[in-house]
Parts: C-alpha cells; sequence; structure tokens
C-alpha cells in the first residue's frame, strides 16, 4: 500500500461513526445506546441530501486523527438549529448533549476529544483549541427564543 493512499470511502454514517468512536472513551461509546440507534437513520436522511451537507459534516466530524471536541459539538448543534441540519435536528440534538456532557463528566473522554498534534507537525488546526481548563464551565443548555 501505498503512503499517499487516499482514506478509504466511508459511507457518511460510518465516518459520523469513527470519529465519535475515536473521540470519547470506550465505555462511553458503548453507553451511546441512543448514537448506535439512530445513526443509521441518519445515514438514511443525509443520504438523500444534496452531497454538500456532507462536506459540512466533515467540519464537525473530522477525519482522523482529529476528533470531535467539545466545539465542534456546539458547531454541530448550531448547524442543527439554524436550519441547515433541521433535517436530522432531531436524532442529532441529543448526540451533542451526550457528547458534551462525556467531556464535561469523564476524564477518559476529555482526553479521547482533545486532539493533541505533533509537536513536530506544521499544520495547526484549530477545531479543538477551545479545550482549555478554564472553558469547562460552558453551559450548553441555553436556548434563545
Ligand atoms: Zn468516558
Amino acid at each position: 500500500m501505498a503512503d499517499n493512499e487516499p482514506l478509504p470511502y466511508l459511507s457518511i454514517s460510518d465516518r459520523v461513526k469513527d470519529t465519535v468512536r475515536r473521540s470519547m472513551c470506550a465505555w462511553h461509546y458503548a453507553d451511546f445506546q441512543y448514537f448506535h440507534e439512530t445513526i443509521g437513520e441518519f445515514g438514511n436522511r443525509m443520504n438523500e441530501e444534496w452531497i454538500g451537507r456532507h462536506a459540512h459534516l466533515l467540519v464537525f466530524f473530522p477525519i482522523p486523527p482529529h476528533k470531535v471536541g467539545k466545539n465542534n459539538w456546539n458547531q454541530f448543534k448550531s448547524w442543527l438549529e439554524y436550519g441547515l441540519g433541521s433535517k436530522v435536528k432531531d436524532l442529532c440534538l441529543p448526540w451533542v448533549y451526550y457528547g458534551i456532557s462525556t467531556i464535561n463528566g469523564c476524564d477518559d473522554c476529555k482526553e479521547a476529544s482533545i486532539y493533541v498534534p505533533d509537536p513536530h507537525a506544521a499544520d495547526v488546526i484549530e477545531i479543538s483549541s477551545d479545550v482549555s481548563e478554564n472553558t469547562m464551565e460552558t453551559t450548553v443548555e441555553t436556548s434563545e427564543d
């Protein structure tokens, strides 16, 4: 296999699943029953969609080695709430709450959600940069009406 071989093709639901699995501890991933129950339906709905929406999802659920951090969950939540992701909002809002609660409540999940860049790598990734000790009290339950 060549080193520069492109990533294997994954369906959008497999991609999301893979990223979520890498971004929390094994126990909380296994315990994320609602996610396992709804990921298939999520894939069905997204596959009826304009393919451009899939590109949005890769921002929230990035390819390896990047992770779904708290910032990703919050951005995904906005995407669900402000229309573009309205089609899957009912399925996916509970994912957001679960994802953020594991990061807040479980040290292993918190660690798993943070992508630590290789210090020798040149590129700096902004996506997970919100995860610092003093922003942990951020609330996610507020909603504007
Ligand atoms: Zn955990």
